[in-house]
């Protein structure tokens, strides 16, 4: 009786320390400004399974740790039942049953115990002795918790391997009663049953225990990441359209952030996969994507009504982010860290605080439309001597973006894209007004001006009733896709041009002699690569025919430097990022550079030119060496 008043006292306490900081983070979570928005069920339930039960991405990322983090995520799915009858043979009961069903299950959970400890093992090596950089200092509350998991693991398979000795002692004793022997054997099986009877309390009390930490260490992903993956945006970085008539001007306080940016800070699992593809953090600059969430977890649970720069964060590392979005495709829990450092931006811009040279672009953009101060009659005067035919109701309206209605250089991206189309006689037209669409406005954080380019451009868009876009921008490209929250039509197509260039080969409307005469490197750009879709990464190495590959390529490309508006910010810290992405494009040998971006060409070209390289190793978008390779 007094073991299960101490039991019952215990899964009391247990349960208090497991679930009160858990409300206390809920109640954070709903103070926040904007509500979480729960769309396309079953693919949030497809992507659920993924990248929660067969944990696909943590996985892909990281592929040794990841499956031993796997092995020890399964294990804690198979022991809720064996766990749930341990509590209940506290009181004499049993969930399992006593038959074959509980043997066939508490066998199976012992293979996932015999993984569990492999896979704990192997991150405890890996935590406290190999111990990556991106992990960051070692933790004294993880050492406990993966100690817990041990002891958990052991006390199981002893408790399973003696339960039969018992019985044998048990049967031994019953059937030497009246022999010399009986004395001795009651002696034996007593012993046994307190060591069995200590296992179980040491197991029990382990439980309880984990049960308290979860809450007050990382292990809290345990709970809330599967709720945090199951709610992220299907979009990279979606940030939600700011309502001027209801006064939203961004985030100033902690409280004004959405509410999954919340969740997020409370589901970071500290892994540093974040930390290890971060341009900003390679080239040495202040900002680190996991300290950022870690600072804002403590900076809510200590008061949601803090501000956010200054009290929270520091304020320069607002403006190192490229938006390259390299944090949120790795981060294995659904954190989405480039929403916060956008919402943020917003507040700042909303109280005039923002880096001089930004200042510069937003003039222009205001007086101009585009962010250079080039004189619009420049561009008309480009798309008249050049003839692009004015959209009238073609298949395609071929969107060109500022670079290629003003720069010199990029006008001949331009040029070979529309020779391309021609000679393919495809059906197209561009617009002679468009605007900058206002991607670098929106991700500087001055929403009021992206609305509105955005408005203006969404009116034309409208009045030409253009259904199918192409861009050789992919920033374009998701700009464009934004202003479906601000009322274009929904179904309207936007693809890269090297997706309308590759279904032209598809068809045989364009033919392409593979012999490229220089080994090509290929770059891809984050809003491609990441923003975009699966074939805007095998598209561009199909045109050029295989090009060779830097090692931090595809997804897991590594930004030029330009995103977020920092093509127009002064980088002063650290390396140039531009410089260190050259640098591993050149180390593969190649005679020339492909592009697929705009601003990667910018910023590539200025570097490779930089390194003295300009001449040795030209940097050509992928249209311009598929117009040279057209039979
Ligand atoms: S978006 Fe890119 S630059 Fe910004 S924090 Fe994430 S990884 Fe770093
Ligand atoms: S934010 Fe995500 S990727 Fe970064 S440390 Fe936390 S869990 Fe890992």
């Amino acid at each position: 009786m007094i073991e299960r008043i101490l039991l019952t006292i215990a899964i009391a306490l247990g349960l208090y320390g497991f679930f009160a900081p858990i409300l206390t983070r809920l109640r954070i979570i709903q103070k926040t400004s904007k509500g979480f928005v729960i769309d396309q069920i079953p693919r949030r339930i497809g992507r659920f399974i993924w990248e929660v039960l067969l944990q696909g991405k943590v996985i892909a990322q990281r592929p040794f740790a990841g499956i031993m983090h796997a092995l020890v995520f399964w294990g804690f799915l198979a022991f809720v039942p064996v766990t749930l009858d341990h509590f209940a043979r506290g009181y004499g009961l049993s969930v399992l049953g006593h038959g074959a069903f509980r043997s066939v299950v508490t066998t199976v959970v012992a293979v996932f115990a015999v993984a569990v400890l492999i896979g704990i093992i192997a991150l405890l090596v890996r935590r406290f002795a190999v111990r990556p950089p991106a992990l960051g200092p070692v933790k004294f509350e993880s050492g406990i918790v993966g100690l817990l998991i041990v002891i958990l693991m052991v006390t199981y398979l002893w408790d399973l391997s003696q339960r039969e000795h018992l019985r044998e002692l048990a049967n031994a004793w019953q059937s030497s009663a009246g022999t010399d022997q009986s004395e001795h054997a009651a002696f034996v099986m007593s012993v046994w049953a307190i060591l069995y009877r200590i296992n179980w309390w040491i197991h029990s009390l382990s439980i309880l225990t984990f049960l308290w930490l979860i809450p007050r260490s990382k292990h809290l992903h345990l709970v809330l990441s599967p709720v945090t993956t199951f709610l992220k945006d299907f979009e990279l970085a979606r940030i939600r359209p700011l309502d001027f008539e209801k006064e939203e001007f961004g985030a100033a306080k902690l409280a004004d952030f959405s509410a999954h940016t919340a969740l997020g800070a409370f589901s970071c699992v500290e892994c540093g996969r974040c930390y290890d593809h971060c341009p900003a953090r390679n080239t040495g600059k202040l900002l680190d994507p996991k300290k950022l969430m870690l600072d804002l977890r403590d900076g809510f649970l200590k008061d949601p009504q803090q501000a956010i720069v200054g009290a929270t964060i520091d304020e320069e590392i607002l403006w190192q982010c490229t938006t390259c979005g390299a944090c949120t495709f790795q981060c294995p829990v659904g954190i989405d860290q480039v929403v916060p450092i956008l919402e943020t931006r917003r507040g700042q811009v909303a109280e005039g605080n923002v880096p001089h040279t930004f200042n510069t672009f937003f003039g222009n953009l205001e007086r101009l439309q585009n962010p250079w101060a080039y004189p619009t009659p420049q561009a008309h005067e480009f798309i008249r001597d050049n003839g692009y035919p004015e959209y009238n109701g073609q298949e395609w309206l071929y969107w060109m973006g500022c670079l290629a209605r003003f720069d010199l250089t990029y006008r001949k991206v331009s040029l070979a894209f529309k020779k391309i189309l021609d000679s393919a006689g495809v059906s197209y037209g561009v617009l002679k007004d468009e605007q900058c669409t206002g991607d670098a406005a929106r991700r500087a954080g001055n929403e009021f001006l992206f609305q509105q380019l955005a408005t203006a451009n969404i009116e034309m868009l409208k009045a030409a009733g253009a259904k199918k876009i192409v861009a050789t921008c992919p920033h374009c490209i998701r700009t464009i896709s934004e202003y479906k929250d601000l009322g274009l039509d929904s179904g309207i197509e936007i693809i890269h041009h090297t997706q309308l260039i590759s279904e032209l080969v598809g068809v045989g409307k364009v033919k392409l002699n593979q012999e490229t005469e220089a080994a090509t490197v290929y770059h891809d750009p984050c809003y491609l690569s990441r923003y975009g879709k699966p074939e805007d990464i095998s598209n561009p190495r199909a045109l050029l025919g295989g090009p060779l590959e830097p090692e931090r390529t595809r997804e897991k490309s590594f930004c030029c430097g330009a995103g977020g508006a920092m093509i127009f910010a002064e980088e002063t810290k650290g390396k140039r990022v531009n410089r260190e992405r050259t640098e591993e494009l050149l180390g593969t040998g190649a005679a020339r550079i492909a592009v697929g971006c705009p601003f990667c060409q910018v910023m590539i070209r200025d570097a490779t030119n930089d390194l003295g390289k300009g001449d040795e190793a030209p940097v050509l978008d992928v249209a311009q060496i598929v117009l040279g390779m057209i039979e």
